[in-house]
């Protein structure tokens, strides 16, 4: 079975989209196998998405990530990790609410960087950030 790494981002958990985001993961399939909420420190967001380090966004996107609790779980599925990215919808929300209006981005996302949800998008991704957030974790 599949794991990968969601997250209920900052702006989804103040907006109380939790329950309504948890009802959409199970109710596609995917079991809840950890969770835990976590508030990122600037360090530990930085590091998160440094492969955005170079991007006009990243302090921005660092200062959002930062702004509140967020809650990571690892959901478990075949093909969890495409599955659980093609739930949540393109990255920017204006763009989900008309071409994938049923996706969790649609319902709570506000904009291109306040999209609420986040996936791995890969199996090296999901392997590294499960291990970032569950130390003793490792996605198989
Ligand atoms: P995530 O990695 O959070 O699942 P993603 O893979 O859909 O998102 P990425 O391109 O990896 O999108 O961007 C990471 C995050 O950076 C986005 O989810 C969003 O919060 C923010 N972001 C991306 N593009 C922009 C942008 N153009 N302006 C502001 N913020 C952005």
């Amino acid at each position: 079975m599949e794991k990968t790494l969601a997250m209920i981002k900052p702006d989804g958990v103040f907006g109380n989209y939790t329950d309504r985001i948890k009802n959409a993961i199970l109710g596609s399939g995917f079991s809840i196998f950890k969770e835990m909420i976590v508030q990122l420190d600037e360090d530990s967001a930085a590091t998160f998405y440094a492969e955005h380090s170079s991007k006009s966004f990243y302090s921005s996107l660092v200062k959002y990530m930062t702004s509140g609790p967020v809650l990571v779980m690892i959901l478990e599925k075949e093909n969890a990790i495409t599955d659980w990215r093609a739930l949540i919808g393109p990255t920017d929300t204006h763009k989900a609410k008309i071409t994938h209006p049923h996706s969790i981005r649609a319902m709570c996302g506000l904009d291109s960087e306040k999209n609420c949800v986040h996936g791995s998008d890969s199996t090296q991704s999901a392997q590294r950030e499960i291990s970032f957030f569950f130390k003793d974790m490792f996605a198989g």
